[in-house]
């Protein structure tokens, strides 16, 4: 193979759409979350081009579309391993099946972070989510909390502001981290409260949660939803790629080169700063145009 892509969101599939036009012929592999994060994410107002905004879902939908037209070969398999000690580059998937490369696209994002309790994981599914559109649903006409001050917690709260009877914001400091926009827009909601200074000691209930206890009193309610930041998925990359304190992909600044020569990272996986599907998308371009002039320079 001449070039591997490893994650399926909109940086993945950016590339994928590049490197094809250049004939290319990338691979790609989706990995389990197919699509990456935008499936849980509800309208997408901010991605130019959508003048009257789009679902997550469809979006990627139009990205992998746009992808196959250019004759990308997706494979819905998990990339399980790889080896950059030599070239070509070897990656494993899940069952055990391996290929070799002369170029990896690492595009492999990032996941929501939990706080950590016992009791988040035991209810996890049962009154404990990190996706207010996957779950929200379930939460109709009851009372639910928002752990985290940031726009996904914003986020999180507007769209379970529709559906439920009441969304109770518990922000650990005295101030909320997100945009003035989103700060507006959650403080402007009658159905949501916010709680400064508060945060989670313990999710209680019987079968489902029904409260928590925090270092502000206890609250009442029916679902919790996390919010409170993300993490990279970069675990199979720890022996081979240069990743900063807090997992991240470094990358050469104003490229996508790691420190691999022939190696390459976009998206969230290496961008803790912007994260915007806009952002990772624009990215994954600049990973196939180095590819692309990191292959013709091997000729
Ligand atoms: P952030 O890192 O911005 O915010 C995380 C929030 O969770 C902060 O309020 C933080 O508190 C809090 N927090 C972290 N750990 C804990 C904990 N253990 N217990 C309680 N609270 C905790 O993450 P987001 O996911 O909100 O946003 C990430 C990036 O994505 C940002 O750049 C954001 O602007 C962007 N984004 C943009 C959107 C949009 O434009 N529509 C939508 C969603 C995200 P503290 O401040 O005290 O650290």
């Amino acid at each position: 193979m001449e070039v591997v892509i490893i994650g399926s969101g909109p940086a993945g599939y950016t590339a994928a759409i590049y490197a094809s036009r250049a004939g290319l012929s990338p691979v790609m592999f989706t990995g389990f979350n197919l699509g990456g994060q935008l499936m849980d994410t509800g309208d997408v107002e901010n991605f130019p081009g959508y003048p009257n905004g789009i679902t997550g879902p469809l979006m990627m939908e139009d990205f992998k579309n746009q992808a196959l037209r250019f004759g990308t070969d997706i494979r819905y398999k998990t990339i399980t391993s790889v080896d950059f000690s030599k070239k070509p580059f070897i990656i494993t998937d899940e069952d055990g099946n391996s290929y070799q490369s002369n170029s990896v696209i690492i595009s492999t994002g990032a996941h929501a972070k939990y706080l950590g309790l016992d009791s988040e994981k035991k209810f996890s599914g049962y009154g404990v989510s990190a996706c207010a559109t996957c779950d929200g649903f379930f939460y109709r006409d009851m009372n639910v909390i928002v752990v985290g001050g940031g726009d996904t917690a914003c986020e999180e709260a507007l769209y379970l502001s529709n559906i439920c009877s009441s969304v109770t914001m518990l922000v650990r400091s005295d101030k909320m981290r997100a945009s003035n926009i989103m700060q507006n827009r959650v403080k402007n909601n009658s159905k949501i409260k916010i709680e400064y200074n508060t945060h989670i000691l313990e999710i209680l209930g019987d079968k489902v949660v029904n409260m928590v206890m925090t270092n502000n009193g206890v609250f009442s309610c029916d679902g919790v939803f996390i919010a409170i930041g993300h993490k990279p998925n970069t675990d199979i990359f720890k022996e081979q790629l240069e990743l900063d304190n807090e997992g991240y992909i470094v990358t050469k600044p104003g490229t996508t080169k790691t420190n691999v020569e022939g190696v390459f990272a976009c998206g969230d996986v290496q961008d803790k700063t912007y994260r915007q599907a806009i952002t990772a998308a624009g990215t994954g371009c600049m990973a196939a145009l180095d590819v692309e002039r990191y292959l013709s320079n091997l000729k």
